[in-house]
């Protein structure tokens, strides 16, 4: 990461150009006016739809049970009221920073002086070819009502990834009563972000949901058949080297960061747009936020892109702080929550580096009455926690991970002490 100046307070005449219309972008543009901005915002999104999120694309839209308005980040009069010139299914191709122009694929140049970039990600499509266009990935509102679409009328479906897409799409297929199967090609379920226990505990969970849940399979082949459907070949293969018939296949394989426009422009990239805790990339005038956006976090040690609503939001509203001269830190505590079969599970702070576990709560059976909270500490301090239907008791313990508290042990596992008392 290249040192930044700061670039000074935003003239009140000045542009502000946004590219991405997600919740980032919604949130930068939002902030940008909210906190007296009087220049000119222009909002910039591929995606028809106004500023949103997407948590409930893989829960409630998906199962039909909400509609894609309901994903809309601001009420239609609030967000007219905010006078953003916002260009609606337009794609940002070149960014000139010598220029300072932002060339659209309809050929239009937008001068700035500050530019956000909040471009969040693509999904991943690393599938073997013979599925065509039975498979499906899911990232964007258009991918949720077509997957929707095509959910009411298929009867098996094979979900490829055991990540959080991944088993989302497969609880709401069940919900929707179809035959599931997900193949996951490591050895436990979200590797990445779950500790073993959690993994073991969810993989149980969607096992006794029905979903039939292969662990350490990959698919090796497929063929489309003359009845539309897709035969599937896995590695290992199933029994007899049979073949697994389905309807249709959803790959939650992960995503790509959209940082092309950035890289071809000479910004800093790694996997995603480098910048600094002001939000600000390695040109002082452009600032990134959200999935796109690898970011220095203390309480990870190290830098990253946080794929979570709550850093879309945060560092959205940081970004546009930022790119208005405000001095402006983004080291968010990293909090993610996912809903499968009731089930509400979250995860805050860093629980990878762990020496100690404390469990609060029962164990209990999915299903039953369950309410968990995982603490995991390190030389005493707690650095992270899993919640399982304890999203107040998560709410409590952000405070206790911010102060490096060191509550007792036995009094952290005993639910009849309030964790707002401890220390
Ligand atoms: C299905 C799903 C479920 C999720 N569930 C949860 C959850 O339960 N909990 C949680 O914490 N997080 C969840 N997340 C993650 C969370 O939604 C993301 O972290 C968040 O949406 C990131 O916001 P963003 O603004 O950075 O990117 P996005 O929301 O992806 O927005 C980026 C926008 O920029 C547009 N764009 C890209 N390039 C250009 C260009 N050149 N020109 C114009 N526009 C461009 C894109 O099309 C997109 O509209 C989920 C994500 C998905 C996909």
């Amino acid at each position: 990461m290249q040192e930044t100046n700061n670039p000074g307070p935003l003239a009140s005449d000045a542009r502000v150009v946004i590219v991405g219309a997600g919740q980032a972008g919604g949130w930068a543009a939002r902030t940008l006016r909210k906190e007296g901005f009087a220049g000119t915002i222009t909002l910039v999104g591929d995606e028809s739809w106004p500023p949103h999120e997407r948590p409930p694309l893989s829960k409630s839209v998906l199962l039909g049970t909400a509609e894609p308005a309901s994903t809309h980040l601001f009420p239609d009069a609030d967000w007219a009221a905010l006078d953003i010139g916002w260009m609606a299914c337009r794609c940002a191709r070149t960014l000139d920073r010598q220029a300072r122009t932002l060339v659209l694929d309809d050929g239009t140049s937008l001068p700035w002086d500050r530019l956000i970039l909040c471009t969040g990600g693509r999904s991943r499509t690393l599938i073997p070819k013979g599925m065509g266009e039975n498979c499906e990935a899911l990232r964007t509102i258009n991918d949720a009502l077509r997957l929707r679409e095509r959910l009411q009328s298929a009867r098996r479906l094979l979900v490829i990834g055991g990540g959080w897409i991944g088993l989302e799409v497969a609880a709401t297929a069940r919900e929707l009563g179809l035959e599931v199967t997900l193949v996951e090609a490591g050895d436990r379920l979200c590797a990445r972000s779950l500790p073993e226990n959690v993994s073991t505990w969810l993989l149980e969970l969607h096992r006794r949901q029905g979903v039939r849940v292969m662990l350490n399979t990959a698919v090796s082949s497929a063929s489309k058949q003359p009845d539309g459907s897709v035969d599937v070949r896995l590695s290992p293969a199933l029994d007899a080297g049979s073949t697994l018939a389905v309807d249709l296949v959803v790959a939650g394989i992960g995503m790509i960061a959209n940082d092309e426009l950035a890289s071809a422009a000479g910004l800093e990239c790694a996997g995603g747009i480098v910048v600094d805790a002001s939000c600000r990339t390695s040109d002082p005038d452009i600032f990134a936020a959200g999935d796109v956006a690898v970011s220095p976090n203390s309480w990870m040690g190290c830098s990253g892109r946080l794929e979570s609503w709550q850093n879309a939001q945060e560092q959205g509203i940081a970004a546009a702080l930022s790119a208005m001269g405000r001095a402006v830190v983004h080291d968010p505590i990293p909090w993610f929550w996912s809903d499968q079969f009731g089930v509400n599970l979250q995860i805050q702070g860093v629980i990878c580096d762990a020496d100690q576990v404390v469990t609060r709560g029962a164990v209990g059976t999915p299903g039953d009455d369950l309410r968990l909270i995982h603490f995991y500490l390190r030389e005493g301090r707690i650095r992270g926690v899993v919640g399982l239907n304890a999203a107040k008791d998560v709410r409590a313990s952000k405070k206790l991970i911010a102060t490096g508290a060191s509550p007792d042990a036995a009094a952290l596992a005993d639910a009849s002490i309030p964790l707002n008392k401890m220390s």
